[in-house]
């Protein structure tokens, strides 16, 4: 495993060095539920410009919070300083970064206790938060007073809920509780960061229970343009995989579609999508038409966004379309235009558009001399 190996390698620099240094979060409550591991995290008693110093290639990610970005044959490593928790004045930024000396602390200015347990060179965990327990108990819980945890950063509702989904852990009884009392404060985050954990979430193999949760909590109502969804408690979320579908869900009856395409970062091609899923919902297209049209990837999330909608379970079925371009038409414009002769004008690509949609769902042929008669009579 050489994501491994190479944050091995980063623990022995540092340790060598005199430093204590493990892995921690993620990847080790990862690695403990033979879960595969994608990104590894260390925390270590060396500071910042220590660890600058002690790598060939480093990059000061996030210096402010103490983490310096290590790369080794091209791997990025993150190493964190040992911290504590100083507040959030704004729910995003902590005041200031205090370094601490203490793994312990460091621990206990984590979001979960399963993601409070530190791993080092040698196998040995660290885990005075008794994350263990929780994991083997399948739970997630806060480190600390939830209430205060999630006042300092409410993000870590969502993040909480997010895990949820992915581990198919519960949330236990005192987070649960937590995150009913301060739900509302979720409005204070960031949409890039509220768009990272939907996303995330709604991926997650236990996305039916993380989305009772985000009702129950009533986290949903609270995240901004998102209470639209509410609508869908009683639907069945295994239906629906696809990110983008809940964006288009949460739109379906937005009169400012406008704003909230703009509000949040999306992506041209998400904005596009989302545009075109709405508006195929509203006014249904078939599905060999659909996928002519955009293209079957975005059939794909049509197919699953009108299972979802009639709460149906209907395998996707790739269709062989007969026509797959305009440009495979068995007529060209200046045919066309010959045969209709009206001065060109818009009636050009609605008739383009009629003739390919009666190709695609296979009620003409692309043939020239069928075409030909086909425009005949389109007069
Ligand atoms: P994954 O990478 O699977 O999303 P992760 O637990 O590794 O999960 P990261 O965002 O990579 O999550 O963060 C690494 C670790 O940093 C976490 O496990 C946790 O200990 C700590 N952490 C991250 N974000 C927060 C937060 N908002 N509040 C407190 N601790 C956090
Ligand atoms: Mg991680």
């Amino acid at each position: 495993m050489e994501l491994l190996a190479t944050g091995k390698m980063v623990l022995q620099t540092l340790n060598e060095a005199g430093y204590e240094a493990y892995f921690v979060g993620g990847m080790v409550r990862d690695q403990l539920i033979n879960l595969p591991i994608y990104d590894i995290d260390i925390t270590t008693s060396a500071k910042p410009e220590v660890v600058m110093s002690l790598f060939e290639k480093t990059i000061a990610t996030g210096l402010a919070h103490g983490t310096v970005t290590v790369i080794i044959n091209k791997i990025p490593i993150e190493v964190t300083t040992f911290r504590v928790e100083t507040g959030y004045a704004d729910y995003r930024h902590p005041n200031e970064v205090i370094f601490t000396a203490s793994l312990e602390d460091d621990l206990k200015r984590r979001d979960f206790t399963i993601n409070a347990i530190a791993r080092d060179i040698n196998d040995c965990l660290y885990d005075p938060m008794q994350g263990l327990n929780d994991l083997n108990n399948q739970l997630l819980k806060c480190v600390g007073v939830p209430t205060e945890r999630f006042t300092e950063d409410p993000l870590r509702m969502l993040r909480g809920i997010r895990f949820v989904s992915k581990l198919g852990f519960s949330l236990d009884h005192e987070t649960l509780e937590g995150i009913k009392k301060v739900s509302p404060l979720i409005a204070h985050i960031s949409k890039e960061r509220i768009k990272k954990e939907l996303e995330g979430l709604i991926q997650g193999s236990s996305r039916q229970e993380a989305m009772h949760y985000l009702y129950d909590t009533q986290l949903l109502e609270a995240l901004p343009d998102l209470a639209p969804l509410c609508e869908y408690r009683s639907y069945n979320f295994e239906l629906l995989t696809h990110p983008i579908l809940l964006f288009v869900l949460a739109s379906l009856n937005l009169e400012e579609l406008s704003r909230y395409l703009s509000a949040w970062p999306f992506s041209k091609e998400e904005k596009k999508c989302i545009q075109v899923l709405r508006s195929c919902v509203h006014s249904p297209v078939p599905m060999p038409y659909f996928t002519y049209r955009y293209g079957e990837t975005w059939a794909q999330l049509y197919h699953q966004l009108i299972c979802f909608l009639n709460q149906e379970m209907r395998p996707y079925e790739v269709i062989e379309l007969p026509l797959q371009t305009r440009k495979q038409l068995a007529i060209d414009v200046a045919t066309i235009t010959k045969i209709i002769n009206r001065p060109k004008g818009p009636w050009i690509q609605q008739l383009l558009e009629e003739i390919e949609y009666q190709i695609v769902m296979k009620q003409l042929v692309n043939n020239r001399a069928v075409l030909i008669e086909f425009i005949k009579q389109y007069r």
